[in-house]
């Protein structure tokens, strides 16, 4: 396969493409296949031979795509969405076509300095305040890890990087009960443990369930009388189970009085901080030392980007940041090697997906989006909460919301049902111990109709059960 072919054959992808969106609707949200099927399908010997494009492109439209789960369906409710936009998949092609490794400025000047550009735009659609810079990384979960590490660092004198980690202080961190994984992974990974990972407690009766900051400053105080020492504290805004968001204001300060620097996980609900009336739930946040947020999320740039907004870099590139001589440049000072503040050395051109989305929908585009997906999840949670035998467990924060039917089991057979179904999707969380049904809404096609047969297919199957 050469170039020349390669034209040939994007069209017909394209073309492919193109199909394969317009009859989404049409298709299950989630196959109806069991593990280890469609390996029998595609087995083979290694190639040794080569095969006709045509060949293998056919085998991909016949067995491929009634084998995935389509997160690109509108009615996709399940987790969060992983929206793809189609500009920022335009994008993707294009960066897919340079095939560049932007992992320093001169190796990909254009990616470098419009990533700069992109930070900047998404700070100030997000309301943050002008100092912050920041970074793209692939997930919300590098970004995290960075952003403890750095942490771990700071507490250390930067002497972790160097010396190890062996007879040093016992470290802790601090974080909600309702943080995401990613923050026991990065406690795992960056030697700090999961045991010194210190769960606080939740504010009574608190309707976005954030931590208690009272908690927080007496179990910092603890530890510290106890010989431990403090490295920093992450919060949450719109955890993943069901939203939950901590009184940054409230926790910010109290981390500030102990001088402990702060991340905050807002990988999904960042995005629609985009729309001023929801920055309440944020109120704070330009306190903070680190946010991440996933554009690849709920925004609508193509997986994956994540971006890590940062106060001040230079704690993060100390801690991150190697250079190598076969790694250094001319004129050093000048420049931002971007991979000084991330993980991984390779970088791929991820910024072009975000200028093409937020140029090709504008701002106001993504808003009127964003606040129909809020208004249609109340829609939806007054339709559910109005059917026999439903209960609604976490009301809305902004899409997201929980409910179940009758009791544990039930609610899991319902759950199950509905997704053998396949017109819509939605998956499971725990709630103070209950098994709860999740609903987001935020796929990027999706329409009020679409959210609406939520209730339809609900109450159908529900009564059949
Ligand atoms: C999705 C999510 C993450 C993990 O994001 P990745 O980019 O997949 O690593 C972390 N925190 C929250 C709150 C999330 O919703």
């Amino acid at each position: 396969m050469d170039h020349d072919d390669l034209a040939h054959w994007s069209k017909r992808a394209a073309d492919w493409a193109r199909d394969y969106h317009a009859t989404l609707r049409d298709r299950p949200v989630r196959p109806n296949i069991a593990p280890g099927e469609f390996r029998a399908l595609i087995d083979a010997p290694l190639p040794e031979d080569p095969e006709p494009i045509e060949t293998i492109f056919d085998d991909f439209t016949r067995l491929v795509p009634d084998a995935m789960t389509h997160w690109q369906h509108p009615r996709f409710f399940a987790y969060f969405p992983a929206n793809a936009a189609p500009a920022s998949m335009l994008a993707e092609q294009l960066a897919n076509a340079m095939a560049a490794q932007a992992m320093l400025w001169q190796t990909a000047p254009a990616a470098n300095e419009m990533e700069e550009l992109v930070i900047d735009w998404m700070r100030e659609a997000l309301g943050l305040p002008e100092g912050f810079t920041g970074t793209i990384h692939d997930s919300a979960t590098t970004a995290t890890f960075s952003a403890v590490a750095t942490m771990r660092e700071q507490a250390l004198n930067y002497e972790g990087v160097t010396q190890g980690l062996h007879g040093g202080p016992r470290l802790r961190l601090y974080a909600s009960a309702q943080t995401h994984s990613s923050v026991t992974k990065a406690a795992r990974l960056t030697g700090i443990g999961a045991e010194n990972l210190v769960q606080v407690p939740g504010r009574r009766g608190d309707p976005h369930f954030s931590m208690d900051p009272t908690a927080l400053d007496r179990l910092i105080r603890e530890d510290k009388a106890a010989g431990y020492t403090p490295i920093g504290v992450v919060l949450a805004t719109g955890g993943t189970a069901i939203g939950a968001c901590d009184d940054l204001d409230a926790a910010i300060a109290v981390a500030r009085d102990h001088h402990l620097p702060t991340h905050v996980d807002a990988a999904w609900a960042g995005s629609a901080m985009i729309c001023p009336e929801f920055r309440d739930l944020w109120a704070g946040v330009e306190q903070a030392d680190s946010v991440v947020f996933n554009p690849h999320k709920w925004l609508g740039a193509q997986f994956d980007l994540s971006i890590q907004f940062l106060r001040d870099p230079t704690p993060q590139v100390r801690t991150m940041g190697l250079r190598p001589a076969y790694l250094q440049t001319l004129g050093d000072d000048e420049v931002t090697n971007f991979n000084e503040w991330t993980l991984p050395l390779g970088r791929r051109f991820r910024a072009l997906k975000l200028w093409f989305l937020l140029r090709a929908e504008g701002l106001s585009g993504l808003r009127a989006r964003i606040r129909n997906h809020v208004a249609w999840a109340h829609d939806a949670r007054d339709a559910i909460a109005a059917l026999p035998g439903f209960e609604i467990v976490t009301e809305p924060i902004l899409s997201l919301f929980t409910f179940r039917f009758r009791d544990d089991a039930t609610t899991e057979r319902l759950l199950d049902a509905v997704n053998r179904d396949g017109r819509i999707y939605l998956t499971q969380t725990s709630h103070d111990s209950a098994f709860v049904i999740r609903m987001q809404v935020g796929q990027f096609d999706v329409t009020r109709e679409d959210v609406m047969m939520v209730p339809d297919v609900l109450r159908e199957i529900s009564e059949s059960l």
